[in-house]
């Protein structure tokens, strides 16, 4: 089985080079998260067990720092995403004391931001907030569907949560959007 200074190799379905043998989590090198690695272990147990391959790749990793308030995140960063999509993106940041849950919980410190492609394609969105790592994993589901600004925007979310603070500001940027065109001029 071959192997390198960051881990075991593997191809796209999770196979090392002894064609029998998978390999899922830490030790092939990739995200060093718990439910990465559970995610990988998945796809390793499926392509190994059962017909056809799932990918055992994926940049789409929700990630979550636990300080005080916590930092969630998934996708990339705003710089990352302007060296890869340039003009073609658009970014909109909503302070907490906008989130009518966070003003109820005097959870003012901190924001949402989200970065979307003009065509309404969610990029990466970070979160700062108390419970932030609770509303990232709805993005994560959306961005993983393809879903765009206007499919979240429109879903009835329950109120007064943090995810409803997200859905307002995708609103705002879904109406931005379409009083802009579809060129996002
Ligand atoms: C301090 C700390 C905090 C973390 N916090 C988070 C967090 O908040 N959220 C998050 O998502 N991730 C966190 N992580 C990362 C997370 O723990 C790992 O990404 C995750 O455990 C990887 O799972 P794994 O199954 O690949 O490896 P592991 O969980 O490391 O499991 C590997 C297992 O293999 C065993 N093993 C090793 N060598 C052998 C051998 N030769 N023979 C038999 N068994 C062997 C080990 O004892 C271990 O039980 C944290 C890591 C650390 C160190």
């Amino acid at each position: 089985m071959h192997y390198t200074e960051k881990g075991i190799k593997i191809d796209d379905q999770l196979r090392t080079t002894a064609r029998h043998i998978y390999a899922a989590g830490d030790v092939v090198g990739g995200y060093q998260f718990s439910h990465f690695a559970g995610w990988q272990a998945f796809q390793a147990v499926r392509n190994a067990l059962f017909p056809g391959s799932s990918s055992g790749l994926t940049d789409l990793v929700p990630r979550i720092t636990f300080t005080d308030p916590e930092v969630a995140q998934v996708g990339p960063t705003e710089e990352q995403a302007r060296s890869e999509f340039g003009q073609e993106i658009r970014v909109c940041r909503w302070d907490l004391s906008r989130v009518d849950r966070a003003v109820c919980d005097n959870d003012r410190n901190g924001f949402i931001k989200v970065i979307a492609k003009t065509n309404g394609t969610i990029l990466a969105v970070t979160i700062v907030a108390e419970r932030a790592g609770e509303t990232i994993n709805e993005v994560a589901v959306a961005m993983k569907h393809g879903l765009k600004i206007n499919d979240v925007a429109g879903t009835i979310h329950a109120y007064p949560t943090y995810s409803t603070g997200l859905q307002l500001l995708l609103t705002e940027m879904s109406l931005e959007q379409f009083v802009s065109g579809t060129s996002g001029k």
